[in-house]
């Protein structure tokens, strides 16, 4: 018998194009105690994008709304768009022992670490600037005005990558998917968290 530990709340940030979504979604199919928040935006849809499953896509009158409602736990613009992260289902995860992820940017981030300094952050930055390039164009969702944009914003984005816990390199994307995991799996694994978790056992053991 296990006992349930609240999960650990974890950020995810990168300039648009490093890969931090294609991470993300691998980690989550290796390690199921990791959720992943779908933030609100104001961004349009991109081709492939379902509402619910990529984000929960908004107008703005609405987002501004819940903005007032204080739904938030966190919220900022990103490239002329709005996007926040929902504070129940980000805390209903937590209280039900999953660790959660939150893809944000820093100014996100800045505000999550005031509120839950017991968040981790990681940082994920590409191996150049021409891969990052690459990168968005690939992946083919984005305009060349759009992506002109992101390439502008990804030097400001960087600029933060001190404020972080740990830092990945995205060059070979499964020596980074490693590391990433291992940071999931070292945190799950603390004396803290597995004294709390695996109270009646040790109990016996000791006894
Ligand atoms: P992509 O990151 O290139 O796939 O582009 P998106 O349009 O999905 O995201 C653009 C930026 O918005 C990224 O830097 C994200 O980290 C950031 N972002 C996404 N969701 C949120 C959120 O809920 N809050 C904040 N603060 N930033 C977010
Ligand atoms: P982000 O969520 O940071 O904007 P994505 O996960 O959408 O980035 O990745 C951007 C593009 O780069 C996608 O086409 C993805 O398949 C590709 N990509 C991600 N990681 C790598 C990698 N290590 N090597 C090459 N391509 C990658
Ligand atoms: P459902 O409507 O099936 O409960 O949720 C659909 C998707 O939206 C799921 O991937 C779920 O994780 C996500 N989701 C549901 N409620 C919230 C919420 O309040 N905030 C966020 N960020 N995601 C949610």
């Amino acid at each position: 018998m296990t006992q349930t530990v609240p999960g650990t709340l974890y950020i995810v940030a990168a300039p648009s194009g490093a890969g931090k979504s294609s991470l993300v979604n691998a980690l989550i199919k290796r390690l199921p105690f990791v959720y992943l928040s779908i933030s609100h935006t104001t961004r349009q849809v991109r081709p492939g994008e379902t509402d619910g499953d990529h984000y929960h896509f908004t107008t703005t009158d609405e987002f501004l709304d819940m903005v007032g409602r204080g739904e938030f736990l966190e919220h900022a613009q990103v490239f002329d768009n709005y996007y926040g992260t929902s504070q129940v289902y980000v805390q209903r995860q937590l209280d039900a022992g999953h660790d959660v992820i939150l893809e944000i940017d820093w100014q996100g981030a800045q505000q999550v670490r005031k509120l839950m300094p017991d968040c981790k952050s990681i940082f994920i930055l590409p191996p150049s600037r021409e891969a990052l390039l690459e990168r968005l164009e690939k992946r083919q969702q984005d305009s060349a005005d759009v992506i002109e944009r992101r390439m502008r914003d990804a030097v400001s984005e960087m600029s933060h990558y001190a404020e972080f816990d740990y830092l990945i390199i995205n060059d070979d994307f499964y020596k980074a998917l490693d590391e990433l995991c291992t940071i999931f799996t070292a945190n799950r694994v603390t004396i803290d968290q597995q004294k709390q978790r695996y109270d009646s056992l040790i109990e016996q053991l000791l006894n």
